[in-house]
């Protein structure tokens, strides 16, 4: 087992524990689920929307070289320099080498899971720079050192007593439970970070090939901030975030607020196009996009899973999951969590070590109902199972299934086999959860299921 494996197993377990904990989150979630369904409505033909947007990202993806290149020659003719990144790595050196360049001090940034999956905010600490997150949700668990703890709603696990201590702590701010409050020690901290910022950083949500344009949608305007008040901005998106045309727009932002946050369209959504041009009188003097590709061209290569890639980063998957819902978002240990993370993390750090997520899962396939660009997500965690296995065939499991491939094919063993499973099933009870019991694993939770006092066959042979 990989000790990524085996820190999921304590992490999960511990968490499944937390009753309280649990509920808390049910409860948000139920809450979230009453606000998109109602935004669902809105859209005349839910299912057909599901499918323009599924062929839509097709397209993108099947076509991400035509695109990308689109994209790339619009917003370089507009005066933004544009850089492609192969590694994680490679990003976080061409961010390090802007802001050197800049003789940067200080970095506001807006809400980015690229970031977080490049890990760069340690990279710029390391350098010296003072890194402050805007999002509000990302500014409370920055101040708790901790990663989010889901893509959308990176608190959304911390009650607001916990946050006012947080800010008391760390802030020096007075306690109060009162939400609004709460934001506004957040919001006076935060004006006077964008304002002496050397460099602002984003993510995007969709790059538009056509126009040469980002889109960021958002709910703080913090994003806006962070773009037009440095002097400087950097934006780091993932290569699959190309939507063909600007009117795709039309269809992705409603589809992204409904499934991301229950909202009919969140409240801010911007486009940005380039650097201040001659004439203008804001937004950056200068505009860097960092292109990262970090293991997609090589789920782009696996056909039978590149429509992971089609992923707009809703969290809907996330929140319908029975497995999140009672884990949570830290135990997974990796930036995307849930049934997505599940699915691509071993396609971006390793199958082998990553392979229990996709066993982390009931199958009931409510992820692949809900997302809404129709990603096959729980198939796609049966194919890494099947591909973990052929990759490294587990000695044991596959000696398993050898003796019961013996057994089911001859029916005299097979009778053997369950007289003697009912003749141990007493020894089993006393040595059950014990050191020496072989199903420890499964006992140590749940019941091993009893066999029958007799099989059908014999039922059947008696009344005859
Ligand atoms: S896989 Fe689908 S449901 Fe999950 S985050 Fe991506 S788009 Fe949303």
């Amino acid at each position: 087992m990989s000790t990524f494996a085996s820190q999921f197993l304590q992490d999960a377990g511990r968490a499944t524990d937390n009753s309280d904990q649990r509920r808390f989150i049910r409860t948000a979630l139920g809450n979230y689920e009453i606000a998109r369904d109602r935004h669902k409505g809105s859209f005349q033909d839910w299912q057909g929307a599901r499918q323009l947007a599924a062929g839509i990202k097709w397209e993108a993806v099947n076509h991400l070289d035509k695109y990308l290149e689109q994209f790339v020659l619009k917003l370089e003719s507009r005066g933004t320099k544009v850089h492609w990144a192969s590694t994680g790595l490679q990003a976080r050196e061409t961010i390090l080498q802007i802001v050197r360049k800049k003789k940067a001090h200080s970095i506001i940034k807006s809400k980015a899971m690229t970031s977080e999956e490049i890990h760069l905010n340690d990279a710029l600490e390391k350098e010296g720079l003072q890194v402050v997150e805007s999002d509000l949700g990302e500014f409370i668990v920055q101040l708790r050192h901790e990663t989010p703890y889901h893509i959308v709603f990176p608190c959304m696990h911390l009650r607001r007593g916990e946050i006012s201590a947080l800010f008391q702590r760390e802030l020096g701010s007075a306690p109060t439970n009162d939400p609004e409050e709460l934001t506004m020690i957040a919001r006076r901290v935060l004006r006077k970070k964008y304002i002496t910022a050397d460099v602002g950083i984003t993510g995007a949500n969709f790059a538009i090939a056509d126009a040469g344009m980002v889109s960021i949608t958002e709910n703080e305007g913090n994003a806006r901030l962070t773009a037009a008040l440095p002097k400087t901005l950097i934006t780091l998106i993932g290569i699959e975030k190309i939507l063909p045309r600007l009117e795709d727009l039309a269809l992705f932002l409603p589809m992204l607020a409904t499934m991301g946050a229950g909202q009919q369209l969140t409240c801010y959504n911007t486009l940005y196009a380039g650097p201040r041009q001659p004439g203008e009188s804001d937004g950056p003097e200068e505009w860097h996009v960092v292109l990262l590709d970090n293991h997609r061209t090589q789920l782009l290569a696996d056909t039978e899973q590149r429509d992971a890639l089609h992923c707009i980063r809703c969290g809907a998957c996330l929140n319908v999951c029975p497995i999140f819902r009672n884990v949570g978002g830290h135990a997974y240990g990796t930036t995307y969590s849930g049934p997505i993370g599940s699915v691509i993390t071993p396609h971006l750090r390793g199958l082998q070590d990553w392979k229990h997520l996709s066993n982390a899962s009931s199958l009931c396939g409510a992820c692949t109902e809900t997302c809404p660009v129709k990603i096959d997500l729980h198939h796609h965690l049966l194919q890494n199972r099947r591909n973990a296995a052929q990759e490294k065939p587990a000695f044991l499991e596959r000696f398993a299934y050898q003796i019961f491939s013996l057994l089911v094919t001859k029916p005299a063993l097979w009778s053997l086999a369950k007289k003697m499973g009912r003749a141990m099933q007493p020894l089993h009870k006393i040595i059950q959860g014990t050191p020496l019991d072989p199903a420890k694993s499964w006992t140590q939770s749940r019941e091993l299921p009893r066999l029958a006092p007799e099989s059908f066959k014999d039922w059947w042979r008696k009344r005859r």
